[in-house]
């Protein structure tokens, strides 16, 4: 885990990253948010980011969410970025201020009676596996339609856009393929649904270029600004 002073150095050079990716492209900084990503590392991470000014950050575990969340400032907002098991449902509601990581219809149901249970309205992304990656997971783009419907049907749910994950690869060609096919995805989604689902969370520390340059709007970082994480055994 990095220093306070490192990770600032890093912060500033990823919001440089994003700035120049920007430019290249002609779009408005202002239209990217920077997730930091804390998973695997001690609260500190969320502290650091919450210090920064940063208003949330990602965790890809319930529990470890659920564990770091009462240690860390009530505003810092929490979001699930990692796969969801449903007996995992309840917590998550209680624990996160949104799912990124919806990716069947049954989940979509289960969330969202659990959400209108606790009284709340729950924002959520769908996850699509754009890049066709048998390790991903993530609905097929032909399922997104179906998921969205699902999704939809749920007033204890409000669906804000679509996430993906681009395959591990060394051609920066299948990350570009991977975030074209997720903006292409969602224009056709908003088209038939009548929602604008704005919200496109793609790239990650390694394609975050490519990924603005698809037009995402959220970029989940986080061995830039926090160093490799620790191998998980
Ligand atoms: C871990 C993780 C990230 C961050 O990855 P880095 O390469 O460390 O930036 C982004 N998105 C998801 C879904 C993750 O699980």
């Amino acid at each position: 885990m990095v220093t306070y002073p490192e990770f600032e150095r890093r912060a500033q050079e990823v919001l440089s990253r994003i700035r120049a990716a920007c430019a290249a492209c002609g779009r408005d900084p202002a239209s990217v948010r920077l997730l930091p990503v804390t998973k695997t590392h001690p609260v500190d991470a969320a502290l650091f980011a919450h210090r920064l000014g940063l208003a949330a950050v990602g965790e890809n575990r319930v529990q470890e969410a659920a564990a770091k969340r009462p240690l860390a400032p009530p505003d810092l907002r929490w979001e699930l970025i990692g796969h969801l098991q449903s007996n995992k449902a309840k917590l998550a509601v209680a624990t996160f201020d949104r799912v990124q990581s919806v990716d069947r219809a049954d989940l979509a149901a289960r969330l969202g009676r659990l959400a209108a249970e606790a009284g709340k309205v729950l924002p959520v992304l769908l996850q699509v596996n754009a890049g066709d990656d048998p390790a991903k997971f993530g609905c097929d783009l032909a399922d997104a339609p179906a998921l969205l419907d699902a999704a939809l049907a749920q007033p204890g749910l409000r669906v804000e856009g679509l996430m993906a994950i681009a395959p591990l690869s060394d051609d920066p060609d299948v990350a570009r393929r991977t975030f074209d096919a997720l903006r292409g995805c969602r224009d056709r989604l908003a088209a038939s649904s009548g929602r604008a689902l704005p919200e496109l969370s793609m790239g990650m520390s390694g394609d975050l270029e490519a990924a603005v340059a698809a037009g995402s709007t959220c970029l989940r970082v986080g061995s830039a600004l926090f160093g490799e994480r620790p191998s998980v055994a």
